[in-house]
């Protein structure tokens, strides 16, 4: 049986500490250099000539890492050599394969460590906190706790038989490829997406984002070294549009495991909807979605004042406010304004802002030039509009990083731009309500963004928690009672959204991995 998996203990990289020392040395050392990385097709590394890079966003001069595209003639060989990968690895035994990734998550919390850690730091942003939960602590939990959930799947069996019968369910890979294409904010779903449709005995063609290559890179080394066999998921990293489009185009296509925004997936949906109709393909593609989000904190008038505030804080501007989950929006009542506003625009000037591998740094610059570009709009918007009052924050310079400050809007519509739409950048939007309008404030939480991903309430009343637990019971598919909506952790709280959020597969859970199995039964006479 799969080994009991624990949540991973985190390191706190003390000064004096080994770990702070080892992880000082990797950054220094990828500051250093520029890593050339390959296509991986059948464990072959490929050198397409046709290159891009990825900088380091606080320090945006420095190429941290170059890496050629994918082209067509790749993404053939991929397709072809997975497909022949797959006669071999669908039959291997469910432990050989939990193994692959049970020794990945060992090595990525050893050998691999502070090289993953690095590269997430330097190359995504994240300050040594945000890194070692993501790209240490989420990453192992993935590839631990996958494997006991896909052991329960397979012990699920039908409970009765009759006399001379024997009947059985056995959980089988689709028929055809997977494609794994995984955002930038997180190096864990990287180590996610991929690995659990392989999991369950699929074979995947992974396209990681362009800005978080270098880290799921070392993330596909250790799948490797952890012995993954050739083929079983071909690392192919370019442009989004030039790999979806050629492999979604496909009639061996059976499965999208995406992570994104919602704008993209719309797209790739309805691409697999027209080729669907088109009867291009053999059967209905699995498409699991996890996208964008418009995330809440809701105060009720018995709240903890300071549990808000804290939370809030670190919800919104933690990793620049660039989770998914991150809060995004707030509604404040009426009465606790003044002292709400007063604490949140102190703590945000307490913020320090440098560069991602300054272990002091809390805040660091977003992932780039387009991203700096769309969230500049808003605060400039907000600057001018009679709907909105920047209450702090507010400067944007690109001049060495794309550094955004962490910047509060005080909304006086609540359907002005920022409290609905996603930014994905540390700006908060808040609008404030009359105390005794808590229903009708809920009412437009629900109503006001049309994404449903993590949400949460303070208060200290049961009445007022059960009131919006049930009026907002489609508005997040994390819901938090007196706690912060970013942080789910695997094995603890499965993630996913509903709505424009997408379509709550809840990663790092049985209902995932479910997707990636079609069953067939048996009945078998003696
Ligand atoms: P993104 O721009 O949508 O990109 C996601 C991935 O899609 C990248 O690998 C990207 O490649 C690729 N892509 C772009 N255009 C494509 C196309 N036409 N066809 C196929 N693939 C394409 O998202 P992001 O900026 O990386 O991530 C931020 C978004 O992800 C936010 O909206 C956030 O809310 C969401 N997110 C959601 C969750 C969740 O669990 N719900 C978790 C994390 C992030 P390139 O990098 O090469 O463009």
């Amino acid at each position: 049986s799969i080994p009991t998996p624990i949540n991973q203990q985190l390191y706190n990289y003390e000064v004096g500490s080994v770990q702070r020392k080892l992880l000082k040395e990797a950054c220094e050392k990828l500051r250093n250099s520029t890593i050339d990385i390959p296509c991986i097709v059948g464990g072959k590394e490929i050198r397409t000539g046709d290159i891009q890079k990825q900088l380091i966003c606080s320090d945006h001069n420095k190429v941290l890492a170059t890496f050629h595209q994918a082209n067509t003639q790749v993404l053939q060989e991929a397709i072809d050599n997975s497909l022949e990968a797959k006669l071999k690895w669908e039959t291997l035994p469910f432990e050989a394969r939990a193994s692959v990734f049970l020794k990945t998550a060992e090595l990525l919390n050893t050998k691999y460590r502070y090289e993953v850690m690095a590269a997430t730091m330097l190359g995504q942003g994240k300050t040594v906190w945000q890194a070692e939960i993501d790209s240490t602590a989420e990453s192992i939990d993935f590839l631990r706790f996958n494997p006991k959930y896909a052991e329960e799947i397979y012990s699920q069996q039908p409970p009765a038989n009759s006399p001379g019968v024997w009947n059985r369910v056995e959980y089988r890979p689709l028929e055809g490829y997977v494609v794994a294409i995984s955002p930038f904010n997180f190096t864990a779903i990287g180590a996610n997406l991929p690995s659990s449709p392989a999991l369950m005995g699929n074979v995947v063609l992974w396209k990681p984002a362009s800005t978080a290559v270098l880290s799921n890179y070392i993330v596909f080394k250790a799948f490797r070294e952890a012995g993954l066999p050739d083929g079983v998921i071909q690392f192919l990293p370019g442009s989004g549009r030039v790999i979806g489009d050629f492999l979604l185009d496909n009639k061996n296509f059976a499965g999208l495991h995406f992570t994104g925004s919602t704008g993209v997936f719309n797209g790739i949906y309805k691409r697999t909807a027209d080729n669907l109709v088109k009867g291009l393909y053999r059967g209905y593609p699995r498409i699991v979605g996890e996208t964008g989000g418009k995330d809440f904190h809701f105060l009720h008038n018995s709240g903890d004042v300071e549990l808000f505030v804290n939370s809030t804080l670190r919800a919104s501007f933690e990793y620049q406010g660039q989770k998914c989950s991150a809060c995004s929006r707030a509604y404040v009542p009426q009465s606790l304004w003044p002292e709400i506003k007063e604490k949140l625009v102190s703590g945000v000037k307490q913020m320090k802002m440098g560069q991602s591998d300054d272990f002091s740094t809390f805040m660091s610059a977003v992932i780039d030039k387009n991203s700096f570009n769309n969230i500049s709009s808003y605060i400039e918007h907000a600057k001018t509009s009679p709907d909105a009052e920047i209450i702090v924050g507010g400067k944007c310079d690109n001049s060495v990083g794309w550094f955004v400050e962490p910047t509060i809007i005080h909304c006086k519509d609540p359907h002005y731009k920022s409290m609905e739409e996603e930014i994905f950048g540390p700006v908060l939007s808040i609008y404030v309500y009359e105390d005794a309008k808590f229903e009708e404030a809920l009412e437009l939480c629900d109503t006001t963004s049309p994404y449903a991903l993590t949400g949460s309430i303070f208060s200290t009343c049961k009445y007022a928690i059960n009131t919006a637990s049930h009026k907002l019971r489609n508005a997040a598919g994390n819901f938090y009672i007196n706690d912060k909506c970013t942080g789910a952790v695997v094995g603890q709280q499965p993630f996913g959204g509903a709505r424009a959020s997408g379509t709550n597969d809840k990663a790092g859970s049985y209902l995932n991995l479910l997707r990636w199995v079609s069953a067939r039964t048996i009945k078998e006479n003696w």
